[in-house]
This record gives C-alpha cells, sequence and structure tokens, in this order.
C-alpha cells in the first residue's frame, strides 16, 4: 500500500518537511509538484505565528513551490478563525509578532495596544522574539480582569539554523507564570483546532486525509486523534531513535519515511 493510497487531501507541515529554517529540504520542490499531479487537495501548515500568509507564499516560492495564500494555515490565522467563530465582538491583547497581529486585524478583529489592555477579552500568547516585561505585565493585567487566555500553540523550541530556539511554550509559560493559569485554548498542533480549520478549507474528511509532518508529537499526535492517515518523515525534528521508542505506542505513525520526495514518489 502506497501512503498516499485512497488519500484526495494531504496536510503538509511546512517547517522541517519543506524547509529548515530558509533552506529547502531535498527534493520538496518537486514532491509538491508531484502531488498536484495527482490532484491531491493541499493545505500547508504550520505552528509559527510570527508570519502571515502571504509571506510563506513568497517564502514557499523562493523555494520553488507555489501555493496560494488559501492555501496555507498558520496558528495565526487559525487563530483568528477560531476566535471569530467563538467570540461575538473579541478584542484582543497579544504577545506575539506582526503576522500574529497582521492576521487578527485581516479576519477583522480588534487589536489592542498595551496601554488599552484592560479592554482585552482575549489574551492571545505566540511565539515573540522580543518579549519583555512590559508585555508580560499588560497582559497580566488583562488576565486578572478576566480575558480568556488562548495561544497560538506551545511548542517549547523551533529549530533554526543554530539549532533550537525558545518557541511559543516560552511566551505562554511566562503569562502562566504570573497569573496562574493555563491557556483555555491551544489553537496549534497538537491540539486539534488549527488542524480542524485546515480540514476544512477544503472540505477534507478524515477517511481521506493525510498529515505529513516531522513532529511526532505534534503532527502525528494530533493526526491521530483526528482519524487521519499519519505519514512521519525523517527531515526535521524526530529521528530513527524516536520512531522506534514510539512503536506499540498511540503515538506509531502509519508511515515513516526519510523525507517528502520519498513519501511522494515511493
Ligand atoms: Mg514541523
Amino acid at each position: 500500500l502506497s501512503a498516499l493510497e485512497g488519500i484526495t487531501a494531504v496536510l503538509v507541515d511546512m517547517d522541517g518537511v519543506l524547509y529548515r529554517g530558509d533552506r529547502p529540504v531535498r527534493g520538496a520542490a518537486r514532491a509538491v509538484n508531484k502531488l498536484r499531479e495527482m490532484r491531491k487537495k493541499l493545505v500547508f501548515i504550520t505552528n509559527n505565528s510570527t508570519a502571515s500568509r502571504s509571506a510563506y507564499v513568497r517564502k514557499l516560492k523562493r523555494m520553488g513551490i507555489s501555493a496560494k495564500k488559501s492555501e496555507i494555515v498558520t496558528s495565526a490565522y487559525a487563530t483568528a478563525l477560531h476566535l471569530k467563530k467563538s467570540s461575538p465582538k473579541p478584542c484582543v491583547y497579544v504577545v506575539g509578532e506582526r503576522g500574529l497581529k497582521r492576521e487578527l486585524r485581516e479576519a477583522g478583529l480588534r487589536v489592542v495596544s498595551s496601554i488599552q489592555a484592560e479592554k482585552a477579552t482575549h489574551v492571545i500568547a505566540g511565539l515573540d522574539r522580543k518579549l519583555n516585561y512590559m508585555k508580560i505585565s499588560a497582559a497580566l493585567r488583562a488576565l486578572l480582569r478576566g480575558a480568556e487566555f488562548v495561544a497560538t500553540n506551545v511548542d517549547a523550541t523551533y529549530p533554526t539554523e543554530r539549532g533550537l530556539s525558545p518557541g511559543a511554550g516560552a511566551t505562554v509559560g511566562a503569562l502562566v507564570g504570573c497569573c496562574g493559569r493555563q491557556p483555555r485554548t491551544v489553537v496549534g498542533k497538537p491540539s486539534t483546532p488549527m488542524i480542524k480549520i485546515a480540514m476544512g478549507s477544503v472540505g477534507a474528511k478524515p477517511g481521506k486525509t493525510a498529515i505529513v509532518g516531522d513532529g511526532l508529537d505534534t503532527d502525528i499526535a494530533v493526526g491521530k486523534r483526528l482519524g487521519l492517515r499519519t505519514i512521519l518523515v525523517l527531515s526535521g525534528v524526530s529521528a530513527e531513535e524516536d520512531v522506534e521508542a514510539a512503536k506499540g505506542t498511540e503515538l506509531a505513525p502509519d508511515f515513516v519515511y526519510r523525507d517528502l520526495k520519498e513519501a511522494v514518489f515511493t
């Protein structure tokens, strides 16, 4: 059985599958072209909330991969859609970067500055490479007044060219440390909201959808949770030893390949 037999929609995790930092993974562009030839519906996904979908379109283009904005679902975009759907008039204070604020504004949400943080109905925590005490204080003020705590994702780290860097988990941890509660909602993997939004965007059905990712405890975990076919590639964070350790557990992927090219052309 080929990994993609009977599959009509493929959710492709980007970081560690298509690229590592700014370096493309070899053969990834060819594999995506092949998936298009095979007429699979594609959604490119990432937990990274720092860049807008348009920025990802450009990033993929630099790597020889053409994708439409509508085919990209980030935790920032998913957070915006999730809030719009679940709350009548959300007003948000964001501890995160420009791309996250941009997606929230583009979805029509009100984003307030730290001076107006008390007005926020929601505090959104995402990866913030300029995290500081002032932002944490503003978020705390909002949380103490009852604002709902939402995390784009809780990744402890993410891979960069220089090794691991602190992820959104660092922001979430700073807020948990002072407000004493956990996020009410986590949007990104291994939680389900972002993946459900990605599937909804192409009308994907669980039994006919595959998720390709490099993370056992993110991509594979959420795929299992939602009944998707799970394909692990070893071009990113998870290694062969991790696959060995996961054997017989609920995290064991349905298929394991060296990279996306091997997954598509085998
Ligand atoms: Mg990844």
